[in-house]
């Protein structure tokens, strides 16, 4: 089996596995306890918290662990609704659900919320707001970069436009970091969420990174961990492997913007000879990504028939649901609904090997031209 889906999930790295196995195989403490084997535990905590801040340059003292980037996106929007009661939320029309659906939940608590469209290249469209709507915003929140498309936002111009007007600001940086670079303090975001199990660490840890100047409310409540702020025993191997995983993101930088980049290049030139449409082709993307569809043939059946020979890929529709709706993020952008409905995405990863992508572009070349036949027989 070949996986190109490394936007769903990353294998665990092998250092990022040998530093987990002791905290796995032998007895370990609770970090709440005050004896040597809790004492010990919570140490291995806070070095992985040095580490996971310094991955996106920002102080220890701001990084919450959570156990999913969902965990976190929920605490922020649930966090901000109870400690700001006028709060009025912003967000653009392609955020990952565990965004838009906390933010639709609490409508029938009072809270108004404005969702951002973007344009036809993925890019959120700000100017498409009427002054009154861009007045309401209280608290921003918007992807750094899309899971689906791989469009890179343009974070900088995001905040300084959120900054001029006092909007608190939040971004879902869980596909960005370790493909881009992410600045925590560089960006003067309030607010960020980092994902484990997308770089190559474990799954069931993340964080939410979070400045002092947010006063949060908790969104789990009991036993008063990691300052009060995310209640739960601590998952300590997750935690100590998802501060492995981070020190190694400049290093995976490298190879996605270096090897990676190449084969995706590759891949989407062959992809346009086959007569591919490539979303967002010509928006600035992570390297390692890229989403196309077939005009007239079904994205699902084309899956299947890959995954079959071999290769894992992702629809579009399936990329946080099962669902088999067309891509939210495409019709968002303009796409056709029936273009949109048959969307794959490629994601590429760290150990992807150019001749796995080369004998991928022939089993789909096999699989275009038998569905080509057949949908041609049916007409
Ligand atoms: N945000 C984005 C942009 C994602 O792509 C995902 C997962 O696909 C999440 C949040 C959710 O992260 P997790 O799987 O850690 O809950």
């Amino acid at each position: 089996m070949i996986y190109f889906d490394h936007n769903a999930t990353t294998s665990v790295h092998p250092e990022v596995l040998d530093t987990m196995m002791p905290f796995l195989a032998a007895q370990q403490g609770n970090p709440s306890s005050n004896h040597s084997f809790g004492r010990n535990v919570q140490t291995a905590i806070e070095e992985a918290r040095e580490k996971v801040a310094n991955s996106v340059n920002a102080h220890p003292s701001q990084v919450i662990f959570t156990s999913s980037g969902t965990e976190s996106n929920n605490t922020i929007i649930h966090g901000i609704c109870r400690s700001y009661p006028d709060s009025h939320f912003g967000f653009s029309s392609i955020e990952h659900p565990c965004i838009s659906e906390p933010i639709k939940s609490i409508e029938s608590r009072g809270f108004k919320n404005t969702q951002i469209p973007v344009d036809i290249n993925g890019l959120l469209n700000v100017s498409a707001l009427s002054n009154e709507e861009q007045k309401n915003i209280t608290f921003l929140s918007v992807m750094m970069a899309n899971n689906e498309t791989g469009v890179i936002q343009d974070m900088p111009a995001i905040i300084k436009w959120a900054k001029s007007r006092n909007i608190q600001t939040h971004t879902d940086a869980v596909q960005a970091i370790g493909k881009i670079n992410v600045d925590f303090e560089e960006l003067g975001v309030d607010a960020m969420t980092i994902s484990s199990h997308k770089i190559y660490g474990p799954q069931g840890a993340a964080a939410l990174i979070l400045n002092k100047k947010i006063d949060l409310y908790p969104h789990l409540m009991g036993g008063g961990q990691e300052k009060g702020l995310r209640s739960g025993t601590e998952n300590i191997a997750a935690i100590v492997g998802f501060g492995k995983a981070c020190e190694r993101v400049q290093k995976n930088i490298v190879i996605i913007n270096n090897e990676v980049k190449k084969y995706r290049l590759l891949l989407e030139r062959e992809l346009k000879g086959l007569g591919a449409v490539i979303f967002a082709e010509q928006t600035e993307r992570l390297d390692n990504t890229t989403f196309f569809a077939f005009n007239n043939i079904d994205g699902s059946t084309l899956l299947t028939a890959l995954d079959r020979k071999g290769y894992a890929i992702a629809s579009g529709s399936a990329c946080s649901s099962n669902s088999s709706d067309a891509s939210h993020v495409l019709l968002a952008m303009g796409v056709e609904p029936e273009l949109a409905q048959g969307a794959l995405r490629v994601s590429l990863g760290i150990k992807t090997k150019e001749g796995e992508v080369k004998s991928f572009l022939e089993a789909l070349k096999t699989e275009v031209s038998r569905l080509k036949q057949l949908t041609a027989m049916a007409a």
